[in-house]
């Protein structure tokens, strides 16, 4: 369990169930009742001591004196036209952070936040102007999720489930690599919300000496922030090219331990005359391996003031049928909750200047995207 915050007492959330077992041995408690408590945690949201009727009174006085039950709080929430919903969760310290659920077919995926702002500074990504304010405990990671899990089923229905999970909100998962390693074998814990490794995706710009020690994180998808195929618009769109350009970078991803069948997936931001030319599709066909790549477009997300725009539809189609005629995977991802300011950290920039901790302008705010 790793902590970098003051706070009075850390939070049970933070434990993964070998690290609770633990706690319970060295406390001279009972180590089996470790999956029952978890049951309490994960499966019942059951954050009322008093209520874990099959726990001792033992172990329960030691957890009311040593730790913190309380979550993270939704404090904003907006429903998009499409059916995205987007979140702003607020942690113990005050700090705020986005979550967006992203419905599709089978399937609601929760796009989470593992840090508050990013210190990797993409030049296309709102959040990456806010620079890096602090990491979230791998507690802070689980609570978007489980907050968030108890809000759909008091405010939509009880039958409305997240079923899958991006690490695709603000901050890069990887430079926060304790935490979301706790958290991520805590989302895939059995005895709790049971995740499976296909169900969730770690999303990285790239940061090449997280990526080499991958070797002990579990098995999950792995979504690779590629967005160009020559090392100069790279390192425009994304500083952090010059520290790690693309030779580093392949040498890094070659050694990703890869489950037979696994593809990584390669985001790319598809901008309007930037990176949306035939020397691109050249270039990505001649750094990807095809049977173990997936490329994902992502048009651009036009914000106020963006210094980028999005290509045409034509664009966007044209540059999908050419990866798809060379053989690649390739599909391109719908644009979700444009009217509510989906695009990573936008929503908190937009709630921040507005100070809006005032109610009434809360109430504007909400109005203004909900509609
Ligand atoms: S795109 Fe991701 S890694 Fe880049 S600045 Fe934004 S949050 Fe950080």
């Amino acid at each position: 369990m790793s902590i970098n915050l003051k706070l009075e007492k850390p939070s049970l959330y933070a434990l993964t169930l070998v690290e609770l077992r633990d706690y319970l041995a060295e406390k001279g408690l009972a180590k089996f009742a470790a999956d029952q408590i978890y049951q309490w945690m994960y499966k019942f949201h059951e954050r009322d001591l008093s209520k874990w009727s099959n726990i001792s009174k033992k172990i329960r006085e030691d957890f009311e004196n040593n730790f913190d039950l309380t979550l993270p709080t939704v404090v904003w929430n907006g429903l998009s036209k499409d059916g995205t919903r987007k979140f702003l969760v607020k942690m113990r310290d005050g700090q705020t952070v986005e979550a967006v659920a992203i419905p599709a077919k089978d399937r609601l995926t929760l796009c989470i936040s593992s840090q508050v702002g990013c210190a990797i500074g993409c030049t296309f990504c709102h959040t990456g102007t806010m620079g890096l304010k602090r990491n979230l405990l791998a507690d802070e990671i689980v609570g978007q999720f489980l907050a968030i899990t108890d809000w759909l089923k008091a405010n939509v229905s009880t039958e409305e489930k997240l079923t899958n999970i991006v690490f695709m909100g603000q901050g890069e998962p990887l430079h926060n690599y304790d935490n979301v390693r706790s958290a991520t074998i805590i989302f895939m814990e059995d005895k709790g919300l049971g995740l499976s490794q296909r169900k969730i995706t770690l999303s990285t710009s790239g940061l090449v000496p997280q990526i080499e020690k991958m070797w002990d994180f579990p098995p999950v998808n792995i979504a690779i922030s590629l967005h160009a195929a020559h090392n100069d618009i790279r390192s425009e769109l994304m500083p952090i090219n010059k520290a790690f350009d693309l030779q580093r970078l392949f040498e890094a991803i070659r050694k990703v331990p890869l489950k037979a069948y696994r593809r990584i997936t390669y985001e790319y931001i598809l901008i309007a005359d930037l990176n949306d030319r035939q020397e691109d599709i050249d270039g990505l066909c001649d750094l990807l391996e095809k049977s173990k790549s997936k490329i994902n477009i992502i048009p651009y997300n036009d914000f106020p003031d963006s210094k980028f725009k999005r290509p045409s539809n034509s664009k966007i189609i044209w540059f999908q049928e050419e990866l798809l005629k060379r053989g690649f995977v390739c599909t391109t991802r719908t644009t979700k909750g444009q009217d509510i300011l989906a695009a990573c950290g936008q929503l908190k920039s937009e709630y921040e200047k507005l100070n809006l901790w005032d109610t009434n302008k809360s109430k504007a705010f909400e109005m203004q995207f909900s509609k």
